[in-house]
């Protein structure tokens, strides 16, 4: 059984959230102390956070950074507040996804089970044995080959490219900063900036999309970069 941390320290949405989560089969611990969240997270196995911002003792930006030095458990934080969304989209800190109040718990369910298959998928069986192809909606990503096709159709792609299609896809949902994408593909020594992002998305595009200007792999989050869509 699925085991998963609650940290809230409003006990009513907290209630709320462990009933939807128990009744789809989860086990769910509630800890309404930022601090005393982090130190169960750290301690104990999970293999999910649901992580609240604004929390007593400590705030839901520090223990998503410090939860991510040690362990990559999928997390989801929740706020209130929109200033709160744009700097999880934007500081890089590592939460899997987000989620404003107040939201649906069935949408809070689909979302919890979604990336725990999605962590199955990159550790379980894909530590022994690397998952060597990602298959999406007629997209399909061969790692071993280093080939993008599309509905059958093997499309070109240049060694970043290929980069960037395969590591926004490995994580469906996540939100990747410019910045992040820039540093993880190109490196922080590399010549170039942030633009090379946006001009290597553009092709990219033009490439695997029917649509550019629609695209169905590949999001743009506005101010912020982009995620490989969910559905
Ligand atoms: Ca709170």
């Amino acid at each position: 059984m699925k085991r998963i941390l609650i940290i809230e320290d409003e006990g009513a949405i907290a209630e709320l959230q462990r009933d939807y989560l128990e009744s789809h089969g989860f086990f769910v611990d509630i800890e309404p102390r930022g601090d005393v969240g982090l130190q169960k997270a750290l301690q104990e196995t999970y293999d999910l956070f649901v992580l609240d911002v604004m929390l007593p003792f400590m705030d839901g930006f520090e223990i998503c950074r410090k939860i991510r030095q040690n362990k990559n458990t999928p997390i989801l934080m929740i706020s209130a507040r929109k200033e709160d969304i744009d700097k999880i989209r934007g500081l890089g800190l590592g939460a899997d996804d987000y989620m404003t109040k107040p939201f649906s718990p069935g949408e809070m369910v689909a979302r919890v089970k979604a990336h725990l298959s999605r962590f199955d998928r990159l550790t379980g069986t894909a530590a022994a044995e690397a998952p060597e192809q990602i298959r999406v909606r007629g997209l399909l990503i061969d790692k071993t080959a280093h080939q993008v096709t599309v509905n059958g159709e093997e499309k070109g792609l240049t060694n970043k490219e290929f980069e960037l299609i395969q590591l926004l896809a490995s994580y469906p949902g996540r939100v990747f900063s410019k910045e992040e994408l820039f540093e993880r593909i190109w490196g922080f020594d590399s010549l170039g900036d942030i633009a090379t992002v946006t001009v290597h998305i553009r092709r990219l595009r033009e490439k695997i999309e029917e649509f550019p200007s629609d695209p169905k792999y590949i999001e743009t989050v506005w101010g912020i970069g982009y995620r490989f869509k969910l559905s």
